[in-house]
């Protein structure tokens, strides 16, 4: 599209571009997702609603680990080998250190490379800027216009620090953690409610000598994996292992997803479980209004600042004080 660049589109060009999966303008959407200005929200809520009809049509997995544990290279072999058999692959990210680093997903062009030369494969760096729920619902936003434009393989990338692989989970349907062998058994930096919340440990990196770690090391995962409490989608959490480098144990991992998605299709969870994350959405909205509506009021700004300083001379306290603009 010529002069795509500098002209705005309007809403309706906006949602017929994505629906003919004209990359240009959905990449164009998506920069109008994370923009902060007023109007731009107008206008990206006005496409959001009119691709929410088309979307949903897809998986959705999330994928994280530690720095270094391999995740973009497993994403592009994995991206690679759902292209090669006519999946249209998706690859997002949030990334909560990119404020402070600049950017450890997706920042670096150079990554996954292949993939995003595969007419099939479409990837978009972690939306920049903001709290980790401003991105997250950037992606969110995203993974509607992906799909509504066709993409059925969603595949979203965090770091394995801070809260970022809860705001994943909530917006995924198949949750992978990816981890290392011989790192010990501390679980590498990996808290307890990750490996909890997890459909399948991928033990990463398994070829040459760390072949043989990589097989000890999935009999200590699969035991602690056993030691979790059932999850609602009635699967049983695996464990496996994969060589980005040699292409081994890529195939299995669709095959567990796929296995997975059988399931829980049948008893109903898949779409309970999405249903439950939209209600979820709608909550942690309107927790995000009220407190942006609240303190856009010029009035309780003003009054904010006198309580403050009540506040600091301890003549009130802060519960008090908090009552008090909320009465007002
Ligand atoms: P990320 O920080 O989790 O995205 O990790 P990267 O994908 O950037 O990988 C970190 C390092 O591990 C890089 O030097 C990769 O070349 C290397 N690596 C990734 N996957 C494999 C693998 O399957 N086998 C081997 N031997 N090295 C790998």
């Amino acid at each position: 599209m010529t002069g795509l660049k500098r002209k705005r589109l309007t809403s309706d060009q906006y949602y017929k571009g994505i629906l003919q999966a004209d990359r240009a303008v959905l990449g164009k959407a998506i920069t109008l997702i994370e923009s902060n200005l007023e109007s731009d929200k107008i206008l990206s809520s006005e496409v959001i609603e009119k691709c929410l009809t088309h979307s949903g049509n897809s998986v959705r997995i999330g994928i994280t680990g530690v720095p270094g544990v391999g995740k973009s290279t497993f994403i592009e072999a994995f991206g690679l080998y759902l292209a090669n058999l006519g999946k249209k692959v998706c690859v997002l990210a949030i990334d909560p250190t990119s404020q402070l680093s600049g950017g450890s997903i997706l920042g670096d062009k150079t990554r996954m490379q292949n993939l995003s030369a595969h007419p099939l494969a479409f990837i978009r760096p972690t939306p920049s800027g903001g709290s980790l729920g401003g991105v997250a619902r950037c992606t969110r936003e995203t993974i509607v216009l992906c799909e509504a434009a066709g993409f059925d393989t969603i595949l979203v990338e965090t770091v394995g620090v801070g809260q970022s692989e809860t705001a994943v989970h909530g917006m995924t349907d198949f949750f992978l953690l990816l981890m290392l062998a011989g790192a010990g058994d501390e679980l590498q930096g990996i808290k307890r409610g990750i490996m909890e919340m997890c459909d399948a440990l991928i033990i990463t990196k398994a070829d040459g000598e760390n072949k043989t770690k990589a097989n000890r090391a999935i009999v200590e995962y699969r035991n602690a994996l056993h030691l979790y409490p059932a999850a609602l989608s009635g699967w049983v959490p695996k464990a496996g292992i994969c060589s980005a480098l040699t292409g081994e144990g890529i195939p299995e991992v669709w095959k567990l997803i796929e296995e997975y998605l059988l399931l829980v299709k049948t008893n109903g969870f898949f779409t309970q479980n999405r249903a439950n994350q939209e209600v979820q959405r709608l909550h942690e909205t309107i927790e995000q209004l009220l407190k942006e509506r609240f303190y856009q009021n010029f009035e309780t700004v003003e009054k904010i600042k006198q309580i403050e300083q009540l506040v600091k001379e301890q003549k009130i306290s802060a519960y008090m004080a908090a009552e008090k603009l909320f009465e007002r």
